[in-house]
């Protein structure tokens, strides 16, 4: 695996590669698991060599927010990149990417200003400006992204789509611990007090997944049952508890024709996201283990 740090030495590795090649890019920002692991295969099932990028960028973090703990590692990021195939790693600086004179931005607005863009303004203004960015450095054919951040697959497809990028953007399923947590970075930074209360947020899903199957349709009555669940947890602070369209992140009344149901919470000085997508019910591994779902029942 060649890592490279600056953005014109990938853009000529990158070029090169694409002459004869077909090529993925996986955008993290490091403290990899097994979810980013994830789309590391998938990318390398569909194209002939993959980039990674590892980037802790700045500008879609508020003042305030976590960029200083959040967690890097990334001695143990490349040995799990090159046992996972990965062809090339961009780790650029945050001067790298962003000079001193940097005063271009990339807003998709509306869509970027809704869910974690509420939550977090600017949020998405920096995630769409670092992935234009690696964009134009790579030029992948297709980009691997997670549904676990299903607001963020949203907005850069809206990006893709009106700044007319020539990539594919990938969505691949959520990787879950075996008791239902999403995987994370941010678990690194829970205590074991919180691991544990963490759960709820899955629990609030797995009630409203549950109660799709048997019928329910409306949104109220969904919404209603997930802040329910939370309310069981008083050590967690739901930032919020949607169900909105996938595409446009607008709330539903009805989950007949579909729909994305997303929950953001505070678990301690931590903010995890979880979500489904109301489709894909039977097969986004919303399946418990058994233990837990005795547990869930008694
Ligand atoms: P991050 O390093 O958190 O910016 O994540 C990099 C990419 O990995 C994003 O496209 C995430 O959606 C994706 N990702 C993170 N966690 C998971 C997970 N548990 N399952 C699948 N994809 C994930």
């Amino acid at each position: 695996m060649q890592i490279i740090t600056t953005a014109r030495e990938m853009q000529q590795a990158c070029r090169t590669l694409k002459k004869s090649r077909t090529l993925g890019l996986v955008p993290t920002m490091g403290a990899l698991h097994d979810g980013h692991l994830s789309l590391v295969r998938r990318a390398l099932t569909e194209c002939d060599v993959v980039a990674v990028s590892i980037f802790v960028n700045p500008t879609q973090f508020a003042p305030g927010e976590d960029y200083e703990v959040y967690p890097r590692c990334f001695e143990d990021d490349c040995a799990k990149l090159e046992a996972a195939g990965t062809a090339l790693l961009f780790a650029p600086s945050a001067e790298e990417m962003y000079p001193a004179d940097a005063t271009t931005f990339v807003e998709v607005a509306g869509l970027g200003d809704r869910l974690d863009g509420a939550s977090r303004p600017g949020h998405f203004r920096g995630v769409a400006t670092v992935v234009a960015k690696l964009f134009n450095i790579v030029g992948p054919d297709r980009a691997y992204f997670g549904q676990k951040d299903a607001a963020q697959v949203a907005v850069l497809r809206a990006m893709i789509r009106y700044l007319n990028f020539p990539v594919q953007l990938v969505a691949c399923p959520i990787v879950r611990e075996p008791d239902g947590l999403a995987m994370s970075s941010r678990n690194r930074n829970l205590c074991a007090s919180d691991r544990g209360r963490a759960l709820i947020l899955h629990r609030a899903l797995y009630g409203v997944a549950k109660l799709i199957e048997e019928g329910e349709t409306s949104a109220e009555a969904l919404r209603n049952t997930m802040l329910a669940v939370f309310a069981s947890e008083p050590n967690v602070r739901v930032d919020y508890a949607e169900i909105v369209d996938p595409s446009t992140l607008l709330r539903v009344a009805d989950t007949s024709w579909g729909a994305l149901i997303a929950v953001a919470a505070w678990v301690g000085s931590t903010r995890l996201i979880d979500n489904m997508l109301t489709d894909n019910l039977r097969v986004d591994n919303l399946v418990l283990e058994q233990p837990f779902m005795e547990a869930m029942h008694a």
